[in-house]
């Protein structure tokens, strides 16, 4: 039978508690702070966003729950998984722990990082859906960043655990992290409870953008004032930061273009506007953008964007308009 929510709870506030214990003071967590130091994450942050330690072994955790929660517990919060053999072993065994909390700061899963050096495959292992944790309604550090996003009236939404920790440090205290790449529709309804204005700023490596893309298209929907904040040369948040610091990152934020531009942008620079050929591709394309948005919040802004693709294309409004219901009724075109 399956554990209460409050015991899950308790089970994980107390792994939660013992992980950040011996990343803090235990000998054999010397490698993970040495690391975190050498990333300019300070006592003081490892504190606030509750870092931990999982030391090697895969029964490390298993060993401290004996006498105090059932291995059936542990697994249901997915702090243990079932090895082929039927007996139990520690999911996180021998990672950084990053805490993710619900929006009441309560922990409800992990998330374990590799050591440099380490050979394992997967740098980050993140813990399953439990009915506690919702991947695709949870912002990593909305709890943190709440007040902030709301005094703003701006979230910064970032891909990486550790971009956001080193935004916060930086005295950016508005950023929260999507769990998984893009941006679902229940993380952005939860982020407009708070603010109008979002900054994506995904990393700017290819898989990033195209993250970033691929969230335009579930904001268009939304009434809300997105902008996308492209680092320069590949760049993540955080590696940014550390070379150019923070004022320099309140300046790109401060010119980060707005979703459907830089969505128009990225169309223009794969299919060139030079030639006729060129921009019926782009029109073609950014129809398909339109035309993939479940269904526009408001007829205004539907209008808004169709007079500004005919404006950007040339093409009369009438056309575009007609256009996109082809698209509409009979799927996207090919560009
Ligand atoms: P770091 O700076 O510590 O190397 P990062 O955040 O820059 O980490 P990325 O490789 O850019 O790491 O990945 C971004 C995010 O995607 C991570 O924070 C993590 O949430 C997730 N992620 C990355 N690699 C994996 C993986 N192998 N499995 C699951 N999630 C992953
Ligand atoms: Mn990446
Ligand atoms: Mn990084
Ligand atoms: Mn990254």
């Amino acid at each position: 039978q399956e554990s209460s929510r409050a015991r899950q709870f308790e089970v994980l506030q107390w792994a939660e508690s013992l992980f950040q214990r011996t990343l803090l003071n235990s000998p054999e967590a010397e490698p993970a702070r040495k690391y975190l130091h050498g990333r300019g994450i300070d006592e003081e942050t490892m504190r606030k966003f509750r870092l931990g330690f999982h030391p090697s072994g895969w029964d490390w955790l298993i060993k401290q729950s004996q006498g105090k929660y059932p291995l059936q517990l542990l697994e249901d919060v997915c702090l243990v998984a079932k090895k082929d053999n039927g007996g139990y072993y520690d999911f996180f065994g021998h990672r950084i722990i990053f805490p993710i909390h619900n929006e009441r700061g309560q922990a409800v899963s992990f998330s374990g990082r590799l050591l440099p050096g380490d050979e394992r495959p997967s740098k980050y292992k993140n813990g399953s859906a439990t009915p506690v944790f919702n991947k695709s309604r949870l912002l990593y550090a909305l709890d943190l960043a709440r007040d902030e996003i709301r005094n703003q009236d701006q979230a910064i939404v970032v891909e990486g655990y550790t971009d956001c920790i080193a935004l916060h440090q930086h005295g950016i205290q508005n950023a929260v992290v999507t769990m998984g790449t893009a941006l679902t529709d229940e993380q952005v309804t939860v982020l407009k409870r708070f603010a109008r204005r979002v900054i994506l700023c995904f990393d700017g490596d290819d898989a990033g953008q195209d993250a970033a893309s691929r969230s335009v298209e579930r904001f268009l929907a939304q009434d809300v004032d997105l902008r996308i904040l492209t680092p320069p040369d590949k760049l993540d948040p955080a590696d940014f930061l550390e070379s150019h610091g923070a004022d320099a990152f309140r300046e790109l934020s401060k010119n980060a273009p707005q979703a459907w531009d830089f969505r128009f942008q990225m169309a223009k620079r794969k299919y060139g506007t030079g030639t006729i050929d060129g921009r019926e591709r782009v029109l073609t394309e950014m129809l398909n953008v339109l035309a993939q948005v479940p269904k526009l919040s408001t007829s205004v802004r539907e209008s808004i964007l169709i007079a500004d693709l005919a404006h950007r294309t040339s093409v009369p409004e009438e056309t575009v308009r007609g256009l996109l219901n082809e698209v509409r009724s009979s799927g996207p075109k090919r560009v």
